[in-house]
């Protein structure tokens, strides 16, 4: 019964997880940008799952095309087979984001999250250049496994994990050191110098937004830079768009804006649209190198993710007027939280609707999500020290929505900075 779950969840020392921690009630439903308690309170929702549902909770479309696809026999468990469903997915990718975008990629299927894609970005770059070194950013996030975690600059989750840091490279992100250059000098000399000890890297893996690192998002010509940067030296250009992808920030791939083509892109959250685990990885048809076989994985045919995925692709990705909605909603909430940021001393960080506010307190931070979920709004922290506000509404969020949420958090802000 309802009071049985709850009374397991409150038992935190067996069952802890920080999400039960910051927001101590139970969910049982939800429905667009609302997500509604056991006991009836309906909390306004700036979070997204993490950017797992940017099509808010349980679209109706979606959600339909799922129960249409149960309510057959062609519910199949496919793993590497050919299915209908999948050969469904891969034509409307194909027609809804790569040929209107004008780009060439296979599509591997690496398994069910953001961290399988990862990895498989990682492994097909060692076997595509037969080098070993990786270069990765401060403060960037790219997952929980081995290798993503390698790859990841927050020692806290790597350490704690024993993950050293050998065969990475961690290099400033864009304005970690302030000023505003986009020269990448250390790199081209080491990388140069057969002295420097250094090894030419099989690739750098980069967010264009830093979703968990603290909301940092690089400028388009520092993405140029480096884009340039690996062209020059033959280097693999991979762009985790796990979190900043599938609209979040205007475009369907958040490095669109720069104009930059990655030579391999990992893409996971919201794809499927319904919040099922699905993820792909892009990479250009000469890196495709793998024999049938050589990297496998049981649930890399989720056939219910395809359907779902598919539905979200025809329904949101068929024109532009999702992303134009999002750049306008974008412009809506950067306005709002540098207004409320300009009394508290919160400073804007981001891109599109892949946002958040800066205090130089973390525990300012940790005071506002607290205070905007005792109003009915969830809000994140993120960041190397919890020190920035996250906000993530559902890219569907109607523009009085995002407005109220803008108020309640702006209320949340100023109870939070005396
Ligand atoms: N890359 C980025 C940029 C992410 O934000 C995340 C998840 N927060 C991941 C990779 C890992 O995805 P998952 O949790 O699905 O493994």
């Amino acid at each position: 019964s309802a009071d049985q779950a709850s009374s397991v969840f409150e038992r935190r020392e067996s069952v802890v997880r920080s999400y039960c921690r910051s927001w101590p009630v139970v969910f049982d439903r939800a429905s667009g940008a609302e997500q509604t308690t056991e006991d009836g309170q309906t909390f306004l929702d700036f979070f997204s799952g993490a950017g797992a549902l940017n099509y808010g909770h349980n679209h109706p479309v979606l959600k339909q095309a799922l129960l249409d696809y149960l309510g057959t026999d062609r519910v199949i468990h496919s793993l590497d087979m050919f299915s209908v469903a999948k050969r469904e997915f891969l034509e409307a990718f194909e027609e809804h984001i790569l040929i209107p975008r004008g780009l060439d990629y296979r599509v591997q299927l690496p398994g069910p999250t953001g961290t399988n894609s990862v990895e498989t970005a990682l492994k097909i770059a060692r076997k595509a250049t037969g080098r070993e070194q990786v270069v990765s950013f401060t403060n960037a996030f790219h997952g929980m496994t081995m290798g993503s975690l390698a790859v990841t600059g927050n020692s806290m989750k790597r350490k704690g994990a024993g993950i050293p840091l050998h065969h990475t490279t961690t290099a400033p992100y864009d304005d970690y050191l302030g000023g505003d250059t986009t020269d990448f000098l250390w790199l081209e000399r080491v990388w140069s110098d057969s002295g420097s000890g250094v090894d030419l890297p099989a690739a750098v893996i980069v967010e264009t937004v830093q979703g968990e690192g603290g909301l940092n998002a690089a400028r388009a010509e520092w993405l140029r830079a480096l884009a340039d940067l690996c062209r020059r030296f033959e280097v693999l250009l991979v762009v985790d768009d796990v979190q900043a992808g599938c609209g979040r920030t205007g475009t369907f791939f958040s490095f669109e804006e720069a104009g930059i083509v990655p030579d391999v892109v990992c893409l996971s959250k919201s794809l499927s649209g319904l919040g099922l685990p699905f993820s792909v990885t892009l990479m250009r048809p000469e890196l495709d190198l793998w024999e049938p076989g050589e990297h496998n994985g049981t649930f890399r045919g989720f056939n219910p993710a395809f359907v779902t995925a598919t539905a979200a692709l025809r329904e949101f990705w068929s024109d532009d007027e999702l992303a134009a909605t999002v750049r306008e909603r974008g412009d809506q909430l950067r306005r709002g939280l540098e207004a409320i940021g300009a009394d508290t001393g919160g400073h804007y960080r981001g891109r599109g609707l892949l946002a958040g506010l800066h205090f130089d307190d973390p525990e300012v931070a940790e005071r506002v999500a607290a205070e905007a979920f005792d109003r009915g709004l969830l809000v994140e922290t993120s960041g190397p020290e919890s020190e920035v506000v996250k906000v993530m509404p559902p890219l569907t969020i109607s523009a009085a929505d995002l407005d109220r949420g803008i108020g309640l958090l702006g209320d949340a802000v100023r109870a939070a900075t005396p």
